[in-house]
């Protein structure tokens, strides 16, 4: 049976108005010819409305770079989805804060990767902007619309996850989500010691079953429902998918690995029947230790730093920590004494 789709990252440009240094996408600064036209997008919600109508998360690049943005997010919640905007905030003045309002978003996440500006700014390759992402987080909580901050952890940051938690709860975020580095996009330019170790990295609670393989952990504050409160560490191509500026469909947009494209095939056919979204819901094909481990059905490892690491999707996530093998022998040892005790 095909697993229920609930989360949708719809990367509607790539423009964007930073350069930041781990980001999926290697930005450009107008619209491209082959992004979707506003025509297109209705078309595209409306062949996903035929699989579920999932939360639905407008992503970019910046999305703000698209003048239709926002008659994309009514049209979303005309089409009975939950409408969501991950944006870096820098363009949230007080009328877009409005206009986002008023288009019926359910939640804006805004990326702040620090709570001193430096580290954000050097991050983000622009001085200025964590004051301007915090000015639009503070825009959208007075004109009502709940928000989120959305951090990418590595080693520049780490020491100021506490006060990254002290300013999401100063500003009224109803949620903090953390980030682990994925080493794709321009992410690949970020040298393999700037990210965290791997025990490091459990933990800050990358958190997948028994030994961290999921790509983020999440802190919900107060009363918003969480966009991602889903079942396993990794959801990509089981739970959600990504759909590309160009209308390509992918398990993750940190798995360069296309399922499909909506130009061509309809994205019911893709969700249900593409071999790629096959293989990651099929526990059998995964490979070295994830193929074995007792905690693969709430976990599965991060696909794309598997994919990243070796090439191939399905391999074992580089990140983990955890021994299946070990665990199997102590499994066995218990069975042992069980055993002795009762013969
Ligand atoms: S592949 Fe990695 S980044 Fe993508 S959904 Fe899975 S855990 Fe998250
Ligand atoms: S071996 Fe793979 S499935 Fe098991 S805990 Fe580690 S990352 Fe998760």
């Amino acid at each position: 049976m095909t697993p229920s789709l609930r989360l949708v990252f719809w990367e509607t440009t790539k423009a964007c108005n930073l350069t930041c240094r781990h980001c999926r996408a290697v930005p450009q600064r107008a619209i491209g010819p082959r992004e979707l036209t506003m025509s297109r997008a209705m078309d595209l919600i409306d062949q996903i409305a035929e699989v579920a109508r999932p939360v639905m998360v407008l992503s970019g690049g910046e999305p703000l770079f698209r003048p239709d943005l926002f008659d994309i997010g009514e049209y979303g919640v005309q089409s009975g989805f939950r409408m969501a905007l991950a944006t870096n905030g820098t363009l949230v003045t007080g009328r877009v804060a409005a206009r986002i309002a008023d288009a019926g978003f359910s939640r804006v996440a805004i990326s702040v990767d620090g709570a001193q500006a430096e580290t954000h700014d050097r991050f983000r390759g622009v001085p200025g902007s964590h004051r301007l992402a915090l000015r639009g987080l503070r825009n959208l909580r007075d004109d009502g619309v709940s928000v989120q901050i959305n951090s990418t952890i590595a080693k520049h940051n780490v020491a100021e996850l506490p006060s990254l938690l002290d300013l999401a709860l100063e500003i009224g975020a109803d949620a903090l989500h953390l980030f682990m580095l994925v080493p794709v996009g321009c992410g690949l330019e970020i040298a393999p010691t700037d990210m965290l170790p791997a025990d490091e990295y459990e933990r800050v609670g990358g958190g997948g079953g028994g030994g961290g393989g999921g790509g983020g952990g999440g802190r919900e504050m107060g009363h918003g429902q969480h966009l991602s409160a889903m079942t396993r560490g990794c959801l990509a191509g089981t739970s959600v998918c990504f759909i590309s500026n160009e209308g390509a469909v992918y398990p993750c947009g940190y798995l360069p690995v296309s399922a499909g494209d909506t130009r061509v095939q309809r994205f019911a056919d893709i969700w249900n029947a593409s071999e790629v979204f096959r293989l990651l819901r099929d526990p059998a094909a995964y490979e070295g230790k994830c193929g074995e481990c007792r905690y693969e059905a709430i976990c599965g490892g991060c696909r794309a730093r598997a994919y990243a690491a070796t090439g191939s999707f399905l391999a074992e996530e580089p990140f983990c920590t955890y021994r299946p093998d070990l665990d199997r022998g102590v499994i066995t040892l218990q069975e042992a004494r069980h055993d002795s005790q009762i013969h």
